[in-house]
């Protein structure tokens, strides 16, 4: 208390209590990182903090995604200027964040995050010795002291091209490990997401979990139970969508970690049908991030949770419900038990559930019901879903591809379609529908499946 008092008064600062007194300062000849693969954005904000006397550094995932041999997504500036006196040097900067302030430094489209080194200490936490609040600054030492893993804390001088190692992490990244910087339990204790961060980082840059790490996670893993819904929700996103989600969630199921996090894969995780229907939606995702295409989290999380819904919404009907009401109920009997958990937005719910809803829609091949369906605005993404089905043996092959054809052809070929379409109880409509719509084949545009 009385050091507290000290140190805020005289301004001093504490000695990090695991980081190495010297760190390396590793050169470019050595590992490789040249200032021409960096942004040179983020370099721009280093050397105008540079130049105003103060450090300046690029840090995180940047550093570790270049030595690894991936590019960057984004670039991270850690420095010892406060916010304020950051934002003071930019034109187009501002400060946000309640738990950490930060400040975005725009830059063209371009946005630099830059962060004050932080004091590993003094940090509020709860009973649980999870951190809430931490915005007391510190030195670069002290700074990479409370990252999480030692290939995040490097520092890199885009002036000079050196790393600065506080924590081994080149060799750490040389020899594929994950390790945790400080003792893996309290770092998990403060902070539970750091366990679903390791697996991540872990899967995507295909590094072995160091074992100290990796031991206290299956026992700890009920401490996600304490992290916001909203939060973990975010993880979680960028987990699924990170190119890796396979072997992410192949991990997570290894580590124990999937209980609790995410209720559908505890469920579904132990049924064939719906394992195989969840691991082609993430193999799909995972070869859409890699060929960069977009993806939709609303999707994902449809196809996560539909093996679920359907199995619920066939009991329902089995015991004597109509279909329509029956699914609307179960679609949000689903979400409801995953809301408990992750805080998935409205907006996405909303996507979801209009993603289901158009399922049943898919077996009434008959009237007007197909040229509507083809019309509506969600329909590619209706119609890759039920190819994701089809895929996954869940429906038969022979009815994706029929939609396949009704969404490329012309009216006539469409008719033909209709009346030939062998739809269990959906008698073909071609007599009352063929003799109106013939004659004026333009009437129906040509539906674009990609809209
Ligand atoms: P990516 O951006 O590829 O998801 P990243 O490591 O850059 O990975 P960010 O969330 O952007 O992840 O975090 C930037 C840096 O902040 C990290 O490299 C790490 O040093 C630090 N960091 C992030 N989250 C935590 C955490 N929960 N505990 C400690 N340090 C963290
Ligand atoms: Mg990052």
């Amino acid at each position: 208390m009385i050091r507290k008092l000290l140190r805020r008064v005289f301004n001093i600062r504490a000695a990090p209590f695991s980081a190495s007194a010297e760190p390396a300062r590793i050169p470019v000849s050595q590992h490789g990182v040249h200032r021409g693969q960096v942004s040179p954005k983020a370099i721009k904000v280093c050397a105008t903090l540079q130049d105003h006397g103060y450090q300046a550094f690029i840090v995180g995932g940047a550093i570790r995604d270049l030595l690894a041999g991936f590019s960057p997504k984004d670039h991270d500036v850690a420095t010892n200027a406060t916010p304020e006196e950051v934002r003071a040097l930019f034109r187009r900067a501002r400060i946000i964040g309640r738990r950490f302030k930060i400040v975005h430094v725009m830059n063209g489209l371009e946005t630099t995050e830059v962060s004050t080194f932080r004091a590993a200490q003094d940090a509020e936490t709860d009973s649980r010795g999870r951190v809430l609040a931490d915005n007391s600054y510190g030195s670069l030492a002290e700074d990479t002291v409370r990252r999480d893993f030692t290939v995040n804390a490097l520092y890199y001088d885009p002036l000079t091209e050196t790393i600065v190692d506080y924590h081994h992490g080149v060799a750490d990244l040389q020899q594929k490990t994950l390790r945790v910087i400080g003792d893996p339990r309290t770092r998990y204790r403060e902070d539970p997401v750091r366990m679903l961060r390791a697996v991540r980082l872990a899967a995507k840059l295909g590094l072995i979990i160091d074992p100290a790490a990796r031991a206290p996670i299956r026992d700890m893993a009920i401490l996600l139970e304490n992290v916001p819904a909203a939060r973990l929700f975010d993880e979680i996103l960028k987990l699924l969508m990170s190119g890796n989600a396979v072997r992410c969630i192949g991990q997570l199921r290894e580590e124990g970690l999937h209980h609790g996090l995410l209720p559908l894969l505890d469920i579904v995780l132990d049924q064939p049908i719906a394992e195989r229907f969840i691991w082609l939606a993430l193999e799909n995702t995972d070869a859409r991030v890699r060929a960069d295409k977009p993806v939709s989290p609303s999707f994902l999380f449809a196809a996560l949770l539909w093996p679920e819904v359907s199995r619920k919404w066939k009991e329902r009907q089995a015991a004597g419900d109509p279909p329509y009401p029956s699914l609307f109920d179960t679609m949000d009997e689903v979400l409801a038990v995953q809301a408990q958990r992750l805080a998935i937005t409205r907006r996405i719910a909303g996507d979801i559930k209009e993603l289901w809803g158009l399922q049943p829609r898919f077996d009434k091949r008959m009237g007007r019901a197909p040229y509507r369906l083809i019309e509506h605005p969600r329909f590619r993404a209706a119609w890759d879903f039920l190819h994701l089905r089809a895929q996954a043996g869940g429906i038969p092959e022979d009815l994706a591809a029929w939609w396949d054809s009704f969404a490329h052809a012309n009216q006539d070929k469409r008719e033909e379609l209709l009346r030939t379409a062998s739809d269990s109880g959906t008698a073909p409509a071609h007599k009352r529908r063929r003799s109106r719509r013939k004659p004026n084949k333009s009437a129906t545009p040509e539906p674009n499946p990609a809209s």
